[in-house]
């Protein structure tokens, strides 16, 4: 269950958490024609808060709606003031942000005429996402029985809801047959990403991960790649198949859900030592560091806010 707020942005203004509804009418119900965002913020170790990545999640935002060929009614600037605007409102010093931007009611066609183009941005508190204890010790997934789009199919680069069907099928198999979470391929057979991660894998001390080109570019995954050139590791963005991952020494997952999520199995066959590897605990000791704004060199990253 979502732990709730007192109140959510919606369509320009602040209203209680229990009214901001829809009509069962809504184009985006019944066709998917919406895109959305995931946004952390943090609570910093000087008691301040910030937002991770802001500016470029509200960008990605209002490109997932270009792709859509949705007439975004905000600038990428009002949703960094709204989202922020939400966050005070609802005294969140740290808290998981959800901007949602969907096709309403009227036409109810498959073409969504002139339906007004509805904005929401909910905030509310939420831990890890795959556990904190599969932060430590890593989680054991299966490769999906279900490819992940073609670029042709749906628009990977798109946040969009209706790809996440994709998503919601993958994940309830692994969840399923017991595993937390599923690497997808693409239709190439080629490794793509999580139901809502992108992947990494270490062999040799060297960081591979699959080109961005058919995955949703993810900020986290931006980040890491940042961090672990800083570091001095050489990442290398590839075409990978499952079998690497099999014999890789370290494979983890990451997302602004996720944040670095190490793997620990995969299809039965252990990865490593069978626990988060030193590169996965390096990488995620110094991500957190950042999100808590403790390294100034990543300061750029950081949207700050206050909350009384
Ligand atoms: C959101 C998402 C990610 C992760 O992106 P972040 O910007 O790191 O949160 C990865 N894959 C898919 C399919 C996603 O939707």
């Amino acid at each position: 269950m979502v732990q709730q707020s007192e109140t959510i942005w919606f369509d320009g203004k602040l209203v209680p958490w229990a009214d901001a509804n829809v009509h069962v009418l809504t184009h985006a119900l019944h066709y998917g024609t919406g895109v959305f965002e995931g946004i952390r913020a943090y609570e910093c170790s000087d008691g301040t808060s910030e937002v991770f990545r802001l500016r470029e999640h509200m960008e990605r935002l209002v490109d997932s709606a270009k792709i859509l060929g949705l007439g975004m009614p905000y600038s990428a600037e009002e949703l960094v003031a709204a989202a922020e605007e939400v966050l005070v409102a609802n005294n969140l010093k740290g808290a998981y942000i959800r901007p949602l931007v969907f096709v309403g009611e009227g036409a109810m066609g498959v073409h969504p005429g002139d339906n007004p183009i509805r904005v929401c941005i909910a905030a509310w508190f939420w831990g890890a996402y795959l556990g904190e204890d599969a932060l430590e010790k890593g989680i054991k997934v299966r490769v999906s029985s279900y490819n992940r789009h073609h670029v042709n199919v749906m628009m990977t680069k798109s946040k969009a809801c209706g790809n996440y069907v994709n998503s919601v099928l993958a994940k309830m198999e692994a969840v399923r047959d017991g595993y937390a979470e599923a690497v997808m391929l693409d239709t190439t057979g080629h490794v793509s990403e999580g139901t809502g991660e992108n992947i990494f894998m270490v062999r040799d001390d060297v960081i591979y991960t699959p080109p961005a080109s058919g995955v949703l570019g993810g900020l986290t995954r931006d980040s890491i790649i940042t961090l672990a050139g800083d570091l001095g590791y050489e990442v290398r963005e590839t075409p990978i198949g499952r079998d690497m991952l099999y014999v890789a020494d370290e494979v983890f997952f990451t997302g602004t859900a996720a944040e670095l999520t190490p793997v620990r199995e995969i299809d039965s066959r252990q990865i490593g030592e069978g626990k988060a590897g030193p590169v996965a605990k390096l990488l995620q000791t110094e991500f957190f560091k950042i999100v808590k704004g403790e390294n100034p060199d990543y300061e750029q990253w950081m949207h700050r806010y206050e909350v009384k």
